[in-house]
């Protein structure tokens, strides 16, 4: 089964397929370590990662590249602001970004690569732009790229760019305007600044440099995959097409994937709007890491997401009911043989969710017949028509739907566990819901002591004592399921 995903660069929907045939080498644009990661930057993460798992599912080995920009304008900025230089500036949001990563079950790219360690490469891309006679020095010893070597330039985004006015600059890092610019590929070195020694001048790299640099230095000239959020189109990745295809003069990247906005309100999830939530805003308001994943791949990356409160709650009913599901398929006992009916069912249910993954990762598409098969199975285990060679195969859809989705194994204690904790050293104790704090005091041991201690006052007839322990638990967010095979609890 092959992927069929849009391509911003051919328009169209292309098959995506490793170009060496053995690897697809792709390359994402990473986080600006500045502070910490808001739910949108998540979303373009975890729309990736949602990417990368389904062409691992289907048998693609994947050589995946992510820049950490740890020099950029804000990052200088801000180091300044805390007087301390960048390098002391930038770990704990690096750090956080990977806890943040790993909490939403964010797989690993294989490379990382961070910019400061690359300042070489780009030293020489620039060299190698100035003799192709597309860089230029100014005299303050900055180096631009001369936009009109490029003539192809807009042809990512596909803006018409003919009001361009030749020879104008621009030496901001992120700039949104419509009209294109020679771009600062160097910066030369400012007083307190963090800078580089370098052959083409003290100073420091632009930000769309970094990403040119080492892309082509993991992957090649040429590869198969660029990706990144809809904001980076233009000019970010319009830059780096231009910057290395006037060095390579072969395509840069063949495909390019870009994830649209998390909007709240119908606005841009971002830090300069105040309208964002971090990861560890929602944990800390108790909802878990496991439904803000849901949530937020659930929607296809080719659609706006709006954020609202009722799709955390949405994911973690749906997410309470998988592994309801999961766990009653695994545990319970089921005589040999199959049901025919099941039978079909999971044929059609895995033929239906890798179709819609297939077809431009249709998330919302693939979620629906994991939840009809869950439904019919239901019904066949209430009727006592399901067995033990129906297990295997639900068991089966189960796994190729948790290859990608990643929400069935409760996973969830401890990235909430790590944000109270964090909450606690970074002066945050008030944002902490109460019956989080509640919950956190009780461990596994304690709560089976209690459920334990409640089965035998009831064995005695002591319905106070067991009340009062229901009681308790559900006020620390536990919840007690009677079932004939015993008592199971849950957090909530
Ligand atoms: P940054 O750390 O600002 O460089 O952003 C990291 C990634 O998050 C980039 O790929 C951005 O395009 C993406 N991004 C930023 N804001 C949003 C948003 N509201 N929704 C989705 N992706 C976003
Ligand atoms: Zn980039």
């Amino acid at each position: 089964m092959t992927l069929r995903l849009f391509n911003t660069l051919s328009g169209q929907v292309d098959e995506l397929v490793p170009a060496d045939g053995k690897a697809l080498r792709m390359y994402a644009c990473g986080p600006t370590v500045y502070d910490y990661g808001h739910i949108g930057n998540f979303r373009t993460f975890l729309q990736i990662d949602v990417l990368r798992r389904f062409l691992k599912l289907t048998g693609v080995k994947v050589r995946h590249v992510m820049n950490i920009t740890d020099v950029d304008d804000k990052i200088i900025r801000n180091s300044a602001a805390a007087g301390i230089p960048i390098s002391e500036y930038t770990p704990k949001y690096v750090e956080a970004f990977f806890e943040d990563l790993e909490a939403l079950r964010v797989e690993r790219p294989e490379q990382i690569a961070r910019a400061t360690e690359h300042i070489p490469q780009m030293v020489e891309l620039i060299e190698k732009l100035e003799k192709a006679g597309a860089a230029y020095k100014t005299e303050d010893g900055s180096w631009y790229f001369r936009l009109s070597a490029f003539p192809e330039y807009g042809k990512l985004s596909k803006k018409d760019l003919s009001g361009m006015e030749d020879g104008a600059r621009v030496d901001v890092d992120e700039y949104e305007k419509d009209s294109a610019r020679d771009f600062a590929l160097w910066k030369a070195v400012r007083p307190g600044e963090t800078s580089w020694d370098a052959p083409i001048g003290r100073g420091r790299p632009g930000w769309h440099i970094e990403c040119s640099a080492m892309a082509m230095q993991y992957l090649g000239d040429s590869f198969d995959l660029h990706a990144g959020g809809e904001d980076l189109m233009f000019p970010h990745h319009e830059n780096e097409i231009a910057q290395s295809e006037s060095v390579t003069h072969e395509p840069f990247a063949r495909h390019w994937m870009h994830v649209r906005f998390l909007l709240v309100d119908g606005k841009k999830m971002s830090k300069s709007e105040g309208n964002f939530y971090t990861l560890r805003d929602l944990l800390l308001k108790g909802y878990k890491a496991s439904a803000i994943r849901l949530a937020l791949i659930s929607v296809p990356y080719r659609h706006q997401l709006n954020f609202t409160f009722d799709s955390l709650t949405e994911a973690s009913a749906a997410i309470d009911r998988l592994r309801t599901f999961h766990e009653r398929v695994t545990k319970g006992s089921f005589a040999a043989g199959e049901n025919e009916e099941i039978q079909l069912a999971v044929k059609k249910a895995r033929v239906e969710y890798m179709e819609a993954l297939a077809n431009d990762l249709n998330t919302a598409e693939a979620r629906a017949p994991i939840f009809d098969l869950l439904r019919v199975s239901n019904t066949a285990i209430d009727q006592g028509k399901f067995y033990a060679g129906d297990r295997e195969a639900v068991l089966g859809v189960l796994a190729a739907f948790d290859a990608v989705f990643d929400v069935i194994e409760d996973r969830d204690a401890e990235p909430t566990r790590r944000a109270v904790e964090w909450a606690e050293t970074s002066g945050r104790q008030a944002d902490v819901a109460p019956e989080l704090l509640a919950r956190q005091g009780l461990t596994d041991d304690a709560i089976e002591t209690l459920v334990a201690e409640r089965t035998q006052a009831k064995k005695h007839r002591n319905f106070a004592r067991a009340d009062q322990i229901r009681k308790e638990l559900a006020e620390k967010g536990i919840i007690l399921e009677d079932s004939k095979d015993g008592v199971r609890w849950k957090r909530k």
